[in-house]
């Protein structure tokens, strides 16, 4: 088949996270094939990524034949490289990730697949989830393996305590086996993340997430030796196969968290997915429970983990997306529908 076009979305949003504000979140991406089928994807960069998509993207693309996975990685080498004067990361990429999930959604529709069946007839069925939230009672009520807290460090000594705080409710609501885990979102640095293994040492934390920029490579692998058994988890600020090329070239990370609406979409992800083999590293998608990282979850070797980005109980968020399956028992399965088995809400575009 052949693509006969190609557009980019910002949603009508009523809830943005802050750091978002309110231009910068996710877009939407539908291209539409001469076969009649229609794909969707879910891309970064807000409204920034709109020209990028709709002004050059869609130029270099309409009238591509798109039948095989091996299309969409030509397509996406070509994109690469012709948006590689203002490119390669950051903005072009988080768009060129709504494109991408866009072709695997078309291509699976076309072919009657699943995007975890493109990828291999080996599917893992029943992934473990943990929630991303301040609330680990809530994550124990939806029978989740683990709870993630967000924190960001400010310098004041109170802190401490009111992380230890959570530990304990964490543990408590958690029970022995669950897992703990902590997102900086880049606010401490060498000496505070050193300080709080220490205070925490007794909880077991599973991992710390997002402790220093991405720029900081070599402070995040000495970082690693500095924090006992914890794990120095991160990625989700870098993209593409040759970022993460870096961190495995570094040793920056114990385990590598790309965002696959960000780094580069399922395209991305696999040669990703790849090099964190041939290194040995973990991988857990940022997000991972959203339908986009919850098919290279199924389909790969990815720890069987997907992240909920829950907020505190009874959050209201938008639902850009419907169809797309919900945790049971603290388990998630993929649905059967082709492609990534979800329709936009019509409401919000
Ligand atoms: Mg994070």
């Amino acid at each position: 088949m052949k693509i006969r076009s190609v557009k980019a979305i910002y949603p009508n949003y009523r809830h943005i996270a802050p750091s978002w504000r309110t231009d910068m979140w996710q877009i939407v991406v539908q291209i539409t094939s001469d076969t009649g089928h229609t794909g969707f994807g879910f891309g970064g960069g807000g409204r920034a990524s709109l020209p990028v998509v709709n002004g050059h993207f869609s130029e270099l693309i309409v009238g591509k034949e798109v039948n095989s996975t091996e299309d969409i990685a030509a397509i996406w080498d070509h994109l690469y490289f012709e948006s590689i004067p203002y490119g390669r990361k950051g903005v072009a990429m988080m768009a060129l990730s709504g494109v991408d999930l866009a072709l695997w959604d078309l291509l699976g529709k076309a072919e009657g697949k699943t995007v975890a069946n493109l990828i291999s007839s080996d599917t893992k069925s029943n992934i473990l989830c943990y929630g991303t939230g301040p609330d680990p009672d809530y994550h124990a009520d939806l029978g989740f393996s683990g709870t993630k807290t967000p924190h960001r460090w400010t310098g004041e000594q109170s802190e401490i305590d009111s992380l230890i705080a959570w530990a304990d409710r964490a543990r408590a609501a958690l029970g022995p086996d669950g897992q703990l885990m902590i997102d900086t979102y880049m606010s401490w640095d060498s000496d505070t993340t050193a300080s709080m293994a220490k205070h925490l040492s007794e909880y077991e934390i599973h991992w710390f997430e997002d402790v220093l920029t991405p720029d900081d490579l070599e402070g995040q692998a000495e970082l690693r030796k500095l924090v006992g058994n914890v794990n120095v988890a991160g990625g989700e600020h870098e993209f593409s196969h040759h970022g993460f090329n870096e961190i495995a070239r570094v040793g920056a990370l114990d385990i590598w968290q790309p965002d696959i609406t960000w780094c580069g979409g399922i395209t991305a992800g696999l040669r990703i997915v790849d090099i964190a083999a041939d290194h040995g590293a973990p991988v857990v998608p940022h997000r991972g429970g959203e339908v986009w990282g919850l098919h290279l979850i199924a389909a790969t070797d990815c720890v069987d983990l997907a992240e909920f980005v829950t907020g505190p109980a009874n959050a209201t968020m938008d639902e850009v997306w419907l169809g797309a399956p919900e945790p049971v028992g603290g388990r998630i399965d993929l649905s059967e529908s082709s492609g990534f088995g979800v329709e936009p809400n019509e409401a919000l575009l």
